[in-house]
């Protein structure tokens, strides 16, 4: 199969040849030869990838027990979002309930599709900051400090797949906890903390090497010059993953962390919950108070996700192709930059820079056709394919 656009990456009109689950080849676009899918009116980028989801569309990673059909559920209704991979997300919760989410994930992972959809666990807790504020709606009774031996029964249960761990470097003995997973492989990442000055060095010394959603996990007021907040912005070794809905993060606080980290070391996530649906479906969560688990949330009209009563956010309602437009609206990056922020980056993070990936021979024919609007900074997505296959095809 042949799908013809202009590479996001240099603007090239190009034809990828698609052999089974893979691309086989990437040249100039034939005019004589009518491609399968697309041409000169379209974009191809690979497949995006969102490093933090906690459910969508109504099931919810953290509501266990689930079966393999709300896993199936939560990739089917990304893949209309040209998601082809994400990392479920396993927050803070009882030992017994978190085990229950990743060996949910797990179980469903033996179906093909669901495998290769996902590539690996976040688990954002159970080692996070007991702090008001920083602590976000992680419940604090589940908080803890860092333990190996439970961290090895959640690996075990997971199969070695959890790839991603955010805690917070502010307990005694964090940076040797955090040398260890960096030890194993995982990647590290800083959120929901509480954290000094000398706790982050050390935590980045050790080789933590994220800031988890920069900018939010964080106190309501914070010191003018000296805060957790600058010193991770000031960090260059820290990347920074960030939740661009326009409810976490402000246009003009976006366009400053934009700046200051640089694009190349920035990640979109959409942190969705099951009250997320996707902009133009009808399924999902309408406005109103919704019980997933553990946890009350009240959805607005606007799409805020927040704790009932409180200024506190819950997760977002955020896609990760809205957070492609918004980061072009309010930080002016250019829409190479923002599909490297939901793709390449998210890849080099977690495998390298040798992440076989991408509009490249031998990668896996993961990838996305759109239509981009730059009058209204709009991204139409109208295909996805994954592993070779048609997934997702816009109505017309
Ligand atoms: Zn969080």
């Amino acid at each position: 199969m042949i799908v013809r656009g202009k590479s996001t990456s240099d603007d090239r009109l190009i034809d990828i040849c698609i052999e089974g689950d893979h691309v086989a080849a990437v040249a100039d676009a034939q005019p004589g030869k009518p491609p399968a899918l697309g041409g000169e009116a379209w974009h191809v980028a690979p497949g995006l990838f969102d490093i933090q989801v906690n459910g969508f569309a109504g099931h919810d990673y953290n509501a266990p027990p689930f079966g393999d059909a709300s896993v199936q559920a939560i990739v089917d209704a990304l893949l209309a979002l040209g998601v082809t991979q994400h990392l479920p997300t396993v927050v803070t919760g009882s030992h017994r309930r978190m085990l229950a989410s990743v060996r949910a994930v797990v179980s469903a992972r033996q179906e093909r599709r669901i495998a290769q959809a996902l590539p690996g666990l976040h688990l954002e807790g159970p080692y996070i900051s007991p702090a008001d504020g920083p602590r976000g709606a992680h419940p604090v009774k589940h908080v803890r400090p860092p333990d190996w031996d439970e961290f090895q029964q959640f690996q075990e249960a997971a199969e070695g797949l959890i790839r991603l761990v955010t805690l917070s470097p502010e307990w005694d003995g964090a940076a040797a906890f955090i040398a260890k997973l960096v030890a194993a492989g995982i990647v590290v990442a800083l959120g929901h903390t509480n954290m000094t000055a000398e706790q982050m060095q050390a935590a980045v010394d050790a080789g933590a090497r994220l800031s988890t959603h920069l900018g939010n996990g964080s106190h309501a007021t914070l010191d003018r010059h000296n805060n957790y907040f600058f010193q991770q912005l000031a960090e260059d070794r820290l990347w920074a993953s960030l939740i661009v809905d326009g409810h976490h993060l402000p246009p003009a606080l976006t366009k400053i962390i934009a700046r200051a980290k640089g694009a190349e070391r920035l990640v979109l996530v959409s942190d969705a919950v099951a009250a997320a649906n996707g902009r133009r479906s009808s399924a999902g969560m309408p406005p109103g108070v919704h019980q997933f688990g553990d946890l009350r949330v009240e959805v607005s009209e606007t799409k805020r996700v927040s704790l009932p009563g409180t200024p506190y956010l819950a997760g977002s309602a955020l896609d990760l192709p809205s957070g492609i437009e918004n980061v072009i609206r309010f930080a002016g990056v250019s829409l190479t930059d923002a599909i490297d922020m939901a793709t390449r980056n998210p890849w080099e993070l977690l495998s390298g820079p040798e992440h076989g990936r991408g509009l490249v021979p031998g990668a896996p024919a993961d990838l996305v056709l759109f239509k981009w609007h730059d009058e209204h900074k709009q991204l139409e997505l109208t295909h996805t394919i994954a592993a070779g296959e048609v997934v997702f095809a816009a109505a017309r």
